[in-house]
């Protein structure tokens, strides 16, 4: 236990010298890439509108490597409040269906049924956003599927107790090898050249931080599906209302 203690107060130290370093990075970052895209706006040329589309590109993905960090290292303050499933479903759909197209996926939601969740939309948000842009990273040309429903065989690890409902993340891109699949949750690991690594360990977080579960299964040339188990919110002494 005190090992314990003295690891999460390294980590606390640690998250805090991180968002230091990242806002440092995020201003002059932020600048760089306003400017490079005045100049791809304001400029005509084959060459500059080439270079600075690079520019503009390669800013955005060192802003995402540095969300990335921060949201691994930062301690979670979950605010949470009561809201539908289908709520925050729709709102990460109009954020990654452009993204999507870029690998030419089709995508489809399936909403079995809708359910309340007491969490953190951000942080929920965050997670799906995670797992369905590593579906569209492993797929081209094919298929991913959003699916909600009651959740039929409940792990293990769970409470036999209480209800669940699954999110399902299925892809047919090019599946996970055996001997990665005991990995993939594993901070820093990454078989993409510019990957983190740090989506799934964060991923793993946001969904155990809701007393929840995640889990894979997955064939090579195949695809992949994550399954995220969450509890249904029964109400119970909230001052929320309940909605319609
Ligand atoms: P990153 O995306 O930065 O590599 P992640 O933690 O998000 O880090 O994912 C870790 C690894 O898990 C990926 O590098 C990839 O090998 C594997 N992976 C995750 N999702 C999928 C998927 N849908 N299909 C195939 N491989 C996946
Ligand atoms: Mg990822």
């Amino acid at each position: 236990l005190r090992e314990r203690i003295i690891s999460m107060e390294k980590m606390a130290a640690l998250g805090e010298m991180a968002a230091k370093v990242a806002h440092e990075i995020r201003n002059p970052l932020l600048a760089i890439g306003g400017f490079a895209k005045r100049l791809h706006k304001e400029l005509t040329g084959e060459k500059v509108q080439e270079y600075t589309k690079i520019i503009i590109e390669e800013v955005k993905r060192l802003e995402r490597i540095l969300n990335e960090i921060l949201s691994f290292v930062r301690p979670f303050s979950l605010g949470k409040e009561t809201f539908e499933i289908r709520k925050l479903v729709e709102d990460v759909v109009n954020f990654v269906e452009s993204t999507l197209q870029e690998n030419n996926n089709k995508f489809e939601l399936v909403i079995e049924n809708d359910f309340t969740v007491l969490g953190s939309f951000d942080k929920l948000k965050e997670l799906l956003l995670n797992i369905i842009s590593n579906a569209n990273e492993a797929t081209k040309n094919g298929l991913i599927t959003l699916r909600i429903k009651k959740a039929d065989k409940i792990p293990i690890e769970l409470d036999k107790e209480k209800e669940y409902f699954t999110i399902e993340v299925e892809d047919t891109g090019c599946g996970i090898q055996k001997e990665n699949l005991k990995r993939i949750f594993d901070p820093f690991f990454t078989t993409k050249a510019t990957g983190t690594g740090l989506g799934l360990a964060i991923s793993k977080r946001i969904v155990e931080d809701h007393g929840g579960i995640i889990k894979v299964e997955s064939e090579v040339n195949k695809g992949t599906i994550f399954r995220i188990y969450l509890p249904v919110y029964k109400g119970g002494g909230s001052n929320e209302n309940n909605g319609s």
